[in-house]
């Protein structure tokens, strides 16, 4: 498992698109799965894809209940990643007792087969750590996807889960989420995230 950690943009791995991966895939094995959360909570994300720790899978893992209070409108919650890039990365015994108190879902093959009403999203990335931007996502999203279990399952989304699926499945297509900003914008956010990258590794 220690083979499997964050990879970082610019690495050309987050760029390949990621196949379907075959039915009852042996892969798919719990530990691996578990080590995805692990990870995931360790850099307080709300979703992890398969590939941003180097795995070929097309899987994502998601845990979006931190999030989802009766008081904030879903659409306002901010994005998936924001908290991580203002935390620190959790010690190893602050994670023992996260999976009893959080909801754990898996998405293995997921697809978007309907999606309604655009709105606008504040978005980071665990690999593209301290960068956001406003981007603009789908509030409502019907889609289908294998569970764990490889039972196939269909869905609408709505709010923060619909948002944080749309990133998920963008890492599978090797996209990253500032690929929906328009170029110029797009460069400038590159540039400054090239630029804090060099200033961090010389301290
Ligand atoms: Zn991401």
């Amino acid at each position: 498992m220690d083979d499997y950690k964050l990879i970082l943009f610019p690495d050309i791995f987050l760029k390949r698109k990621i196949s379907i991966t075959p039915f009852r895939d042996n892969i798919i094995e719990e530990n691996l799965i578990n080590h995805m959360f692990t990870i995931m909570h360790q850099y307080c994300g709300i979703g992890l894809a398969a590939n941003q720790i180097g795995l070929d899978k097309r899987i994502f893992v998601m845990d979006v209940s931190p999030f989802i209070t009766e008081e904030i409108e879903p659409d306002l919650a901010d994005s998936e990643h924001l908290s991580a890039t203002e935390k620190e990365p959790k010690e190893p015994e602050e994670l023992k007792d996260i999976s009893t108190q959080h909801n754990h879902e898996v998405f293995i093959n997921p697809a978007i087969i309907d999606k309604k009403n655009i709105i606008p999203s504040m978005e980071g990335c665990l690999s593209i750590p301290g960068t956001t931007a406003e981007i603009e996502r789908y509030h409502n999203i019907k889609v289908n996807y294998y569970d764990q279990h490889w039972q196939l399952v269909e869905r609408d989304l709505v709010g923060l889960s619909a948002i944080c699926f749309q990133h998920e499945l963008d890492h599978l297509d090797g996209k990253l989420f500032w690929e929906h900003l328009p170029p110029i914008q797009r460069g400038i956010l590159q540039k400054r995230h090239n630029k804090q990258q060099m200033e961090d590794d010389s301290e």
